[in-house]
């Protein structure tokens, strides 16, 4: 039997959403899926990107992985399931968007930053090598000694968003793309507490809030 919050959600779900875009699951079923915008996420459940960008079925492609990394391309034996999701996007759907979304308080970026000394959580660690991902950017952060514990959880989460369009780009498919003006990388990073997302400005290397209508009235 499934958790009765979710057997809950299910049925709120097909007697109110369902019903009311009943159209659209069954055009999506018919023609498929034909989303314009990937997203790379973390797998926080307080960081749902379909729940922040208000997503209809089928309008965004998700990845979801610990701290939404991107992995340099290393086409070699080892399981590659972010890879993977990233060939079928940019391949098959051919989106227009790549959004690399992090989010604030992550449990993911602050292991990295503890993994000198933590023990692995399992004896496969696979959060551990996972995580090694962000050696590069883990590095560069610890230089600013003055930083506070949650002022350097916080630089990280920035840092290594910057660092997977970086891994983004040793992709060939994504770089000739991106030359070529048909596909646009993009780094994002929602602050829980307050729902606000902050867009990267990779020309400047600055961070800006994401100004709403209504936050601005
Ligand atoms: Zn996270």
């Amino acid at each position: 039997m499934l958790p009765r919050r979710l057997l809950d959600g299910y049925a709120s779900f097909r007697n109110g959403r369902f019903q009311a875009e009943n159209e659209r699951y069954r055009r999506l079923a018919e023609t498929g899926q034909n989303p314009g915008v990937l997203i790379i996420a973390c797998c926080d459940s307080r960081a749902a990107p379909e729940l922040i960008f208000d997503a209809s079925p089928g309008e965004i492609f998700v990845v979801r992985n610990v701290a939404n990394l991107v992995p340099p391309y290393a086409p070699d034996d080892d399981y590659h399931g972010t890879s993977a999701a990233l060939e079928f996007a940019v391949m098959a759907l051919k989106v227009k968007d790549i959004i690399v979304m992090g989010h604030g308080r992550c449990g993911g970026i602050k292991a990295a930053l503890a993994s000198d000394t933590a023990e692995p959580l399992s004896p496969g660690n696979f959060i551990g090598k996972w995580i090694s991902l962000l050696e590069k950017p883990k590095a560069e952060c610890l230089c600013h000694a003055d930083d506070t514990e949650e002022e350097r959880i916080n630089r990280l989460e920035h840092m290594s968003i910057v660092n997977s369009l970086a891994n983004l780009r040793t992709f060939p498919c994504i770089r000739i793309l991106e030359r070529k003006g048909e596909i646009c990388l993009h780094g994002a990073w929602f602050d829980i507490a307050l729902g606000e997302l902050h867009v990267y400005d990779e020309f400047a290397k600055v961070w800006n809030r994401l100004d709403t209508p209504d936050i601005a009235a």
